[in-house]
């Protein structure tokens, strides 16, 4: 059945396809012992302190939250080494991308974005009525070259996921001030850094820089990976102030919890050495598991991010199913145009080895199928 009124944009878009749940995996299997390895969160948290200030945050739970953000824009601040008024907060970095859109974009702008990205860049834009232009990567990463040369009078935005959701790249960053020397006035470079904190900051563009000078760039981040809070969905921008205002205006005005927030501040400022050794953690499995990837043969490229990219022989989503049998999920990249890729977050110790033990059986299942095949078509 149609809905009769709906904007024509709204028929253009694709729903985003979320990682699967634990809990949608045990009905639709039936298994108990399930591996998330799909969605890119950290098996490490929440981390205490944000925890306590979370459940404590309830008991204030009937009041609204404070609009302004101070004491957490207040840290965002110093943390970054901006103003206040160069950060805005938003219900998850999905809520700033929204904004993104909400405040650039008209019917017939311009979008450039990388071919294989986070998705949701694209179905905001064509929300908006933007065309897209798309750059494909190279080497696995944004070509910011390629994505220089394709700036035109009539480009708005362009989304640089940096480090890239899916492929874990990042770019040189001296590579974007050229771009932002280039750009007119009116296009805006939207640097999504969800995953920046896996990332050597030193190999990062300085956002702190490109704010104080101006430069049509926003920087997004999120509280969901390094920090552990994504069911609390919360995010911000790094911006010129006049942007900061524009963004809380088109944004619903208490546009983050009180739960979330707290647990905000409270990760920020007392779980720092908690939160530190899990990123550690982290970094350092995302080695072992690059590693053993590549000891099983497998093409691996090298991450920032908390999750690891590799390509099987086999395609992406028979592997994926089989891993799902055994009670793995990680997310195969063919809807990104990688179809024997797969991409797998970082979890703990022991999901790490359920998941390579898992893959290796998969492999080596998939290796004796083609054998079969191979020798079949002999006969
Ligand atoms: N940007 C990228 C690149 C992501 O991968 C994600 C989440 N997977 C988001 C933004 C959204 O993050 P949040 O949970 O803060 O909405």
């Amino acid at each position: 059945m149609t809905v009769k009124g709906l904007r024509s944009q709204v028929l253009t878009m694709e729903p985003y396809v979320p990682g699967k749940t634990i809990e949608e995996v045990r009905r639709d299997l039936g298994i108990d012992k399930i591996v998330k390895l799909g969605s890119n969160e950290n098996p490490y948290a929440p981390f205490p302190a944000a925890a306590e200030a979370m459940r404590k945050e309830i008991g204030n739970i009937n009041r609204y939250p404070d609009i302004a953000f101070e004491e957490i824009k207040g840290l965002l601040a110093r943390i970054h080494g901006v103003a206040p008024g160069n950060v805005a907060i938003s219900h998850g970095a999905e809520g700033m991308l929204q904004a993104m859109v909400k405040c650039f974009l008209e019917p017939g702008d311009e979008v450039i974005l990388p071919s294989a990205t986070y998705s949701l860049y694209r179905e905001l834009s064509k929300l908006m009525g933007g065309r897209i232009v798309e750059v494909p990567l190279k080497e696995h990463t944004l070509d910011i070259e390629a994505i220089t040369g394709a700036v035109a009078g009539r480009t708005k935005l362009l989304w640089l996921c940096n480090p890239n959701n899916p492929t874990g790249t990042i770019f040189p960053p001296n590579l974007l001030d050229r771009l932002l020397d280039s750009l007119p006035k009116t296009a805006w470079v939207v640097l999504d850094e969800a995953y920046a904190e896996f990332a050597e900051a030193s190999l990062l563009p300085d956002r702190a820089r490109l704010v104080s000078e101006g430069r049509n760039v926003i920087s997004i981040r999120t509280f969901s990976k390094a920090y552990g809070l994504a069911g609390a969905r919360l995010g911000y921008a790094l911006a010129r102030e006049e942007v900061i205002t524009a963004i809380d205006t088109v944004s619903e005005p208490f546009n983050a919890n009180r739960v979330g927030i707290a647990g905000g501040v409270a990760v920020l400022t007392l779980d720092g050495e908690t939160c530190e050794r899990a990123r550690l953690m982290i970094i350092s499995d995302r080695k072992k598991i690059s590693l053993a990837l590549e000891k099983m043969g497998l093409s691996v490229v090298p991450s920032h991010t908390n999750f690891v990219f590799f390509e099987t022989p086999f395609p992406a989503d028979a592997v994926a199913e089989d891993l799902l049998e055994q009670g793995v999920i990680v997310r195969p990249c063919g809807g990104w145009g990688y179809e024997r890729a797969i991409r797998v977050t970082v979890g703990t110790g022991d999901e790490n080895a359920a998941f390579l033990a898992a893959l290796d059986r998969t492999i080596g299942k998939f290796k004796d199928k083609a054998k079969e095949v191979d020798h079949g078509s002999l006969r």
